[in-house]
């Protein structure tokens, strides 16, 4: 009797053809939640996998420019890369010392920048490899991370192809991976490139890049890149850019860096 009376009671209530209103409303408000969802999903990924520059720095550290370098990141709460050589760490171990404090990702470029020497065979590139590690671990207290920069890049013209292929082969199998650059400063010769050519170099190469990985060069004649570095910082800021260095790379930053070519390029 009790249970018929709520049964009645609901039917008044909720009649069967409101019912079914209710739910196809329902329906559509699941639908727009779905769209909605799907839309927020769409910008929850931009803000998930937004446009990233990895600076990077070779050659360094040296006794004029390194610190300006470092001021000038500081300056704008940016960190990079620094692809270090092991004898420049030698002459100036407190410089280095200090990129290491500062929060900058340090990674080994080579000891000596001798490529007869360091490119004759995979023994001697590692050789080379070990010294400058061990000068790193030395004076930051840290071992560099895993990502080295070749000289002359993973697939320069002066190691022999058969060279190259061991020394790349050996360094993956020792977990180590290489990395080479999108976007060039193109300041590697001395004196060359202008400022506004490098601003110039590194705006319209990174221009469409989701991923910009830029090669400057951190020596005592590299002062233009000095120069240049605050508006580059500013324009990639600009771009909506945010600054990563290899300190913590993601298994997905990676797989889109060989994607790209720009890591362990074969
Ligand atoms: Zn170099």
């Amino acid at each position: 009797m009790f249970i018929s009376a709520i049964f009645i009671l609901t039917q008044f209530f909720f009649p069967v053809n409101v019912d079914k209103k209710l739910s196809s409303q329902l329906d559509d408000s699941i639908n727009n939640v779905k769209a909605y969802d799907h839309n927020l999903g769409t910008a929850y990924n931009n803000v998930q996998n937004p446009k990233e520059v990895f600076l990077t720095f070779d050659d360094g550290p040296c006794i004029n420019n390194t610190r300006k370098i470092l001021k000038i990141l500081k300056d704008n709460n940016v960190k990079a890369t620094f692809f270090v050589v092991g004898m420049k760490g030698e002459e100036n171990p407190q410089i280095l010392k200090e990129l290491s404090n500062s929060g900058m990702s340090i990674g080994v470029h080579t000891y000596s920048h001798e490529y007869s020497q360091m490119y004759k065979n995979a023994d001697a590139y590692f050789k080379d490899y070990y010294a400058c590690k061990s000068v790193i671990k030395k004076i930051t207290g840290r071992n560099p991370i895993v990502y080295v920069r070749m000289p002359g890049g993973s697939d320069n013209l002066v190691a022999s192809k058969s060279n190259l292929e061991n020394i790349k082969k050996s360094l993956n199998e020792k977990g180590l991976k290489y990395v080479d650059w999108n976007v060039s400063a193109g300041d590697a010769e001395v004196g060359k490139t202008s400022v506004d050519k490098i601003k110039h170099n590194i705006m319209t190469q990174s221009k469409g890049q989701r991923i910009a990985v830029i090669l400057m060069h951190d020596t005592y004649y590299n002062n233009f890149t000095v120069e240049a570095l605050p508006d580059v910082i500013k324009y990639l800021k600009g771009e909506g850019f945010i600054f990563r260095t290899f300190d913590d790379l993601t298994p997905g930053e990676e797989n889109k860096m060989v994607d790209l070519k720009v890591m362990n390029r074969v």
